[in-house]
């Protein structure tokens, strides 16, 4: 058989696939990162609407395995803009030299395994191929649009502009009526500055959203000096908590607490601003009655800044607080107060139809000259189906998982040898902060790469029953508490026609971290070598 051309084949060049390229580079295996765009920055790349930042904090969502290059890097708010986090990834792709290695414009569509099942032959979007013996998906979690099904969208006069594939270039929307789709993260960060262009703005929300003030800021120096002077405990730190981020996560009971108490807790909570909201109470997410108190305190923010009563209502979330992912925005529920924003409740009234410039209801005809769609991702595991995977006999990633995923560690999956996933399904990835996680993944895969290079072995693969476990596992903590009573996209439920599973592991970054130690500590538990 041909020695394969490369030893490592990764398949894009967001956090995931660059921190792997440098890691192999290190390691001398012969790699090199297939990248779809053409740049570097993965989801910053793509998602280039306005008002895009992490929700993150910018000193914690970057990376850390250098340390020159996390004192050095200068972030000027508290969270980074898109722009911002997408100059930093290409700061790194030129100080690390990562650009040698990555091949631009190439979508990979096709991974077929050789007939030994110890290599992958990559085949691209213009029918060209690459062999590489081992292959790393550094496809992101969150990286496929969804579409929504809008009957006449095609016929839609004027620009339709999904969030996740926003075109380079400002987007100028002055004069323009301008319809939103979705209010979810995405559209919660964008309708304040489009309202602040557009003519006139209308939301079409199907179901309403908690978000919490951003309270976004420039960064003080003398904070990020006192920060930078113990960066790397800082880090150490944040590791120990469940989501992997630096922060008060006070373990008190909401239930236990006084009302004052609970009171004070939120407003200081809403005050300081972000995520971290629901670190509040140690048990919020675990009983209905705790979660109504946050619920509640947020709803009653809503009715206080909203004037309109009955836009306020409509604004006002009924689920549970916190089982889809919290949004933190900037002046997004002010924004109702604008003389030229309308919410329009999709519940109430459906779409029925988008026409040449406009968009029908069940209730009226909303005129348009721009339609920005904000309906999200086919998250964890749509990067992965979309790629014609067939792995052992033929069998093809899609289909197996046509009834939902399964994966050990959300690393690698059995049928499919010499083959990484970096975050995949099964993975704490979401729920933590994803630079970090990604961190450990690539250090975890780059470790059992020069395992199998020291032992000679040609094949790696996750064993069936290691898989099965460590789903059940994934299924059994995910039904845990709140999270998964709610539709999100963290079930599946926000694709039509996806299987319902739970597909982030709850279960904390700690105690993944200790997982995966445990595994390398037997001797590679659960993975078979040939
Ligand atoms: P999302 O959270 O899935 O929100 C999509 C929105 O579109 C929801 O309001 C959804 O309504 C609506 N929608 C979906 N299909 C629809 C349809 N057919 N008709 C009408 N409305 C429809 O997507 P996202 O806002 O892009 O965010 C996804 C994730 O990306 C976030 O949860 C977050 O993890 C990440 N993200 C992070 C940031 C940040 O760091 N600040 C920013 C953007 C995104 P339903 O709720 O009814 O389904």
């Amino acid at each position: 058989m041909a020695e394969p051309e490369l030893d490592v084949a990764v398949i894009g060049a967001g956090f995931a696939g660059m921190y792997m390229l440098h890691r192999l580079r290190g390691l001398g295996f012969r790699a090199r990162v297939f990248e779809a765009g053409s740049g570097v920055g993965g989801t910053w790349y793509w998602n280039r609407y306005p008002g895009a930042r992490c929700d993150i904090e910018s000193v914690q969502y970057s990376y850390q395995f250098d340390e020159a290059l996390q004192q050095e890097w200068v972030w000027s708010e508290r969270h980074a803009t898109q722009p911002e986090i997408l100059g930093y990834a290409e700061h790194v792709a030129e100080r690390f030299d990562l650009y040698a290695d990555i091949q631009f414009d190439t979508r990979i569509e096709g991974l077929e395994l050789n007939a030994a099942g110890t290599g992958w032959t990559l085949e691209t979007e213009d029918g060209a191929c690459f062999t590489a013996r081992f292959c790393v998906m550094a496809t992101g979690c969150l990286s496929v649009p969804n579409w929504p099904a809008l009957p006449g969208l095609e016929n839609f006069a004027g620009p339709v502009l999904h969030t996740a594939r926003w075109p380079h270039g400002a987007q100028d929307f002055t004069g323009r009526r301008v319809a939103v789709i979705g209010t979810g993260s995405s559209g919660i960060q964008t309708i304040p500055l489009v309202a602040e262009q557009a003519d006139r703005l209308t939301v079409f929300q199907r179901t309403a959203n908690y978000t919490i003030p951003a309270r976004n800021a420039p960064l003080d120096p003398e904070k990020v000096r006192a920060l930078k002077a113990r960066y790397k405990e800082f880090r150490a730190e944040a590791k120990q908590t469940g989501p992997g981020i630096h922060a008060v996560f006070r373990p008190a009971s909401v239930l236990e607490a006084s009302e004052d108490e609970v009171f004070e807790r939120f407003e200081e909570r809403w005050r300081d601003g972000g995520l971290i909201f629901m670190g509040a109470f140690g048990d919020l997410m675990l009983t209905q009655e705790g979660n109504d108190k946050a619920a509640g305190f947020v709803r009653d923010k809503i009715r206080a800044i909203v004037d309109d009563a009955e836009t306020a209502e409509r604004l006002c979330p009924r689920n549970i607080i916190g089982a889809k992912r919290l949004c933190v925005d900037t002046d997004y529920y002010a924004t109702y107060n604008r003389d030229n924003v309308q919410l329009v409740d999709l519940r109430a009234e459906p779409i029925e139809r988008v026409g040449e410039s406009s968009i029908r209801t069940g209730a009226d005809d909303y005129p348009a000259d721009v339609v920005i769609i904000a309906t999200g991702f086919d998250a964890m595991t749509g990067a992965l189906t979309n790629v014609d995977i067939r792995g052992r006999d033929g069998v093809r990633l899609a289909e197996l998982w046509d009834e939902g995923p399964s994966s050990y560690l959300g690393l690698a999956m059995n049928g499919f040898p010499n083959l990484f996933t970096v975050t995949g399904p099964g993975s704490p990835s979401v729920f933590t902060n994803m630079i970090p996680t990604i961190e450990q993944h690539v250090d975890w895969i780059a470790d059992c790469l020069v395992h199998a290079r020291d032992h000679r072995h040609g094949r790696i693969e996750a064993t069936g029953d290691a898989e099965q476990a460590w789903w059940a596992h994934v299924q059994e903590v995910g039904r845990v508490g709140l999270k998964a009573t709610v539709d999100s996209w963290y079930v599946g439920a926000n694709v039509e026609g996806k299987a319902r599973v739970f597909l982030p592991y709850l279960g904390g970054f700690p105690e993944y971290c200790r997982k995966c130690e445990e595994v390398v500590a037997r001797d590679y538990e659960g993975f078979a070598f040939g």
